[in-house]
Formats: C-alpha cells, structure tokens, sequence
C-alpha cells in the first residue's frame, strides 16, 4: 500500500493529511494510498527520510523547518527546487529522492491575475518569501521585496534578478516604512510570520490600514480561521483579497499529481482543508 505523509517539526496542526486523504478518497485511491503527519526534529530528518522508502512511502510533502534539508539530500531536483533554494516535496523512485518546489506553483495557481507586467510588493525574506519571489519574478512581474532585516531582502534580489528575465528592487527600511506607497501595486503578498499569533500587520509592516485601492490583489500567506486583519483591511477598499488556505490547496495540489500522476480534484482539497482547526 503506498505511503505519503508530511514531515514538519511541528506538524500537529498540519491541514495537508486531511487535504490529501480526501483527495484520495475522492479518485477512490483512499483503500490504496493513505497520507499522514510524520514530526521529526531536525537533527533526525535524514535518516528518517531515507529510511521512509523502504517502509512503502512513495513520497512525502516537507514543510518548515526542512525544506533547505529536503533538497540538500536529494539525489536529483527540478530547476525551479534548486534555483529557489528549497523543496517541499519529495519522491522516492527507484532508490532515489528527487526533490520538487510546488510552493512557487501553488502561488501562481492561487491568483486571480496573471503575474505578467504586474508591479508586485513581496513583504519578507523568508522561505515563503524566495518561492513568491522566483514564482511572480520567473512569470514577468516586477518585484519589490520590503523586509524588515534589509540585508536578507538583498540577498534574495542578489540570487534571483537576471538582467531583463527577473526584474527585482528591494524597499530597504530599518522598520516599518509609513512612506511606501502602497496603492501603487497591482500585487502585495504578505509572506512573514506576522499576523500568525494575532499581532497587528499596520504595526510591523509598511502599509496603512487606509492605504488598499480597489483593483489591487493581496495575498496574505498566513493562514487561520477568520480572514487576516491584512485581507479584511485590504477586502474593505475593495481590492481582491486570497488567503494562504488557497496557496496550501494549490501546492498540494501539484505534489499530489506529482505521486499519483492524477489531476487533483480540487474543490474537494479547498473543502477539507477550510473545514478544519487549526492551520
Ligand atoms: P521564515 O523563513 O521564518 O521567514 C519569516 C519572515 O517573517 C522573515 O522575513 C521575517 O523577517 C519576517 N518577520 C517575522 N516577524 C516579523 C515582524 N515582527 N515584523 C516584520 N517582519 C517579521 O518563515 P517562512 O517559512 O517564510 O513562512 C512565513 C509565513 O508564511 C508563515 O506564517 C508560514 O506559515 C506561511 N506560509 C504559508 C504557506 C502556504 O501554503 N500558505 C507556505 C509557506 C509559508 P526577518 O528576516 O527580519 O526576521
């Protein structure tokens, strides 16, 4: 019976096995494959990775804090994994890991509008981070990076801009930057941590709650019961609002075609996932 699960350190509140299972049950593969929640510290990752085959795992989602490990383990990986610098999905074939990014995708895929030529605001220089960045940069849009350590933004500009191909600039601010006009971009995606534990978004990142104009997207990759107070600030103005829930769907979608070689059924995925507790 093949195995898949994902590996996180926590991983309790992982929505991915009630995401994944309902998908499988759904195509009828629920008596056949199964998806569960696997927490391993760091300091035990390889090996159990590598002793997941041999247990009948044919692949697994990887989420924080291995996705650097993930891919620096991998016999093999996509351009995309290896250019982003992370993987969050693993494959076990034939005695080897191949390694996959489906984060990047699951960006694109959760838009409402194609990133070409948008003026795109990315906040944060995390994991999170480098995917949106490589997803909207690799597909035409031209971005800007505010981080509040300056320095890690740079780093991602430094990595990714290539001449005319991917056309990045960082808003470097020692802290909030009030001056930073928001209204100007088609796209803000919020992917730091805040807003994860309830702290006000207009008090660590440089937006104004007033400062959303309608016609704008916002995608906030935090995710949680209510919409974000980003998204419901962003939602009054008028502008299109997309929530994490939709880029963790989205990603999982794709690693989910990646084992089984089957479109995902998605609705089903969207349901089981905006129906638990937890994020
Ligand atoms: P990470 O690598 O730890 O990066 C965290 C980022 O948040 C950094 O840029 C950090 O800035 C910034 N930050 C933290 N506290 C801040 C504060 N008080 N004010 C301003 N910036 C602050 O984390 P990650 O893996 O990128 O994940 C980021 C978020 O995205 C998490 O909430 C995660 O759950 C979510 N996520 C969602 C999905 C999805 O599918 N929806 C996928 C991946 C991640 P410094 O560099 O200055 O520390």
């Amino acid at each position: 019976m093949p195995k898949l699960a994902v590996l996180g350190y926590p991983v309790a509140h992982s929505r991915s096995p009630a995401m994944q299972n309902a998908a499988l049950a759904q195509l009828g593969l629920g008596g056949e494959w199964s998806y569960e929640a696997i927490e391993v510290a760091p300091e035990g990752f390889e090996a159990v990775v590598r002793a997941l085959p041999a247990d009948g795992f044919e692949g697994v989602n990887v989420t924080v804090p291995h996705k650097g490990a993930a891919l620096a383990l991998a016999d093999e990986a996509t351009e995309m994994a290896k250019e982003i610098g992370a993987a969050n999905t693993l494959v076990f074939a034939d005695g080897r890991i191949q390694a996959h990014n489906t984060d990047a995708g699951g960006v694109l895929a959760s838009l409402p509008i194609a990133p070409g030529g948008v003026r795109a605001l990315v906040l944060g220089a995390g994991g999170a981070a480098r995917a949106a960045v490589w997803a909207l940069g690799t597909a035409g849009a031209r971005v800007d990076i505010w981080n509040r350590t300056p320095a890690r933004a740079d780093d991602i500009r430094i990595e990714f801009e290539s001449g005319e191909t991917i056309r990045i600039q960082v808003k470097a601010a020692p802290g909030p930057e009030p001056d930073l006009d928001q209204s100007v971009y088609d796209l803000i995606v919020n992917t730091t941590t805040v807003g994860l534990h309830g702290e006000d978004p207009f008090a660590h990142l440089p937006l104004r709650r007033d400062g959303f104009v309608p016609g704008q997207t916002v995608l906030d990759m935090v995710y949680g019961e209510a919409p974000s107070t980003l998204l419901a600030a962003a939602a009054a103005a008028g502008a299109g609002v997309v929530d994490g829930l939709e880029v963790l769907v989205q990603q999982g979608a794709l690693s989910f075609k990646i084992w089984t070689g089957l479109d995902a059924p998605v609705d089903v995925m969207r349901a089981a996932a905006y129906s638990l507790d937890g994020s």
